[in-house]
């Protein structure tokens, strides 16, 4: 096992043979090994900048049915809410203050927030701030509409692919929704020149070592900029609620294993991290992460963001 975490660390690759069997063998020595050596790459990369973005959450509603997701459209406990204009340049302008440098806006799919609705607000912020860097992580859409937002400014789009096994991929969403369609989406984000994030749920129920493999195989073709990824944890209302959440040694095992896969991607350490674990961004950060994601929502929608429940607001 230790010859194989050599070799990720010497070559910075593995093959799906390889992933299969490190995913599977790995274990709490190897585990201290990879989080060394991924914190010492990030390291000698990045030094040590932790790079903040201000997350702004700007919608609870979403059209879409994920099973896994608390804010699936058929949940009727979840809260729903929608920021006014006015609220999301307030998160901006927190996020400013702060020294964030970079603003994400992430919401469901809700069409209230139209494409050139969206499209005003980006150039909104941009005319307020232009060094501000914005980010957009609103789901699926054509590539004229992530055309639209591009040309108005945003700079970055976070798109998690969720995970890279189509049989597994089927299981955790709606017959309308496809892997198709999310990679077609993220192909067209990035050929439109947006810096591309994707990730994968950890833990999520009808995981195995294969879909593990799958995601690691993913990410290394695909070579995304960023990456997310954070346990699985169980919504009330959906249809896995009763599921155990993902594991936070495994969510740590895999940070380390992007970060020595992909060197220079800018990698968080996830709220859902922070949720399980009262020092889940400091662990992330010990084994390869760099990046947090502060929450700039307005007080008044705090805790009604609810993709998972005992969600952390800080
Ligand atoms: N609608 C946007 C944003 C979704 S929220 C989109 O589709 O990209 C951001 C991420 O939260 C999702 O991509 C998913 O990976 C994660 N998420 C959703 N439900 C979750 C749960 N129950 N546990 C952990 N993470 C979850």
């Amino acid at each position: 096992m230790i010859k194989l975490c050599e070799k990720l660390c010497r070559e910075h690759s593995l093959t799906h043979e390889e992933c299969v069997r490190l995913v599977r063998g790995h274990n709490p020595e190897t585990d201290y090994f990879l989080a060394q050596q991924a914190l010492k790459l990030r390291q000698l990369i990045f030094g040590d900048t932790v790079f903040y973005r201000g997350l702004i959450e700007i919608s609870s509603f979403c059209k879409n049915d994920c099973k896994y997701c608390g804010l699936r459209r058929s949940n009727k406990l979840a809260p729903r809410y929608r920021l006014s204009e006015e609220e999301i340049f307030s998160g901006v302008e927190k996020a400013y203050s702060l020294n964030y440098g970079t603003v994400v806006l992430q919401g469901g799919e809700d069409a209230f927030f139209s494409p050139e609705y969206v499209e005003r607000i980006v150039k909104e912020i941009k005319r307020r701030h232009p060094e501000i860097v914005v980010t957009l992580s609103l789901g699926e859409h054509s590539r004229d509409v992530y055309k639209l937002w591009r040309e108005a400014g945003a700079q970055r789009y976070l798109l998690r692919h969720e995970t890279a096994n189509k049989e597994h991929y089927d299981f955790l969403h709606p017959k309308e929704m496809s892997q198709e369609n999310r990679l077609r989406a993220l192909n067209d984000i990035r050929e439109l020149g947006y810096m591309t994030g994707c990730g994968f749920l950890v833990g999520a129920p009808g995981e195995s070592v294969e879909t593990i493999a799958d995601n690691l195989m993913f990410l290394q073709s695909f070579k995304p900029d960023m990456v997310g990824i954070g346990p699985f944890i169980p919504a009330t209302g959906t249809p896995f609620e009763n599921e155990s959440s993902g594991s936070i040694k495994e969510t740590l095992f895999l940070l380390s294993v992007i970060r020595l896969l992909l060197p220079n991607v800018y990698l968080p350490a996830t709220t859902a991290l922070a949720t399980l674990s009262s020092d889940g961004y400091e662990q992330g950060l010990r084994a390869g992460a760099n990046v947090i994601m502060p929450n700039c929502s307005p007080e008044r929608v705090l805790g009604k963001y609810t993709i998972y429940d005992g969600k952390n607001i800080s």
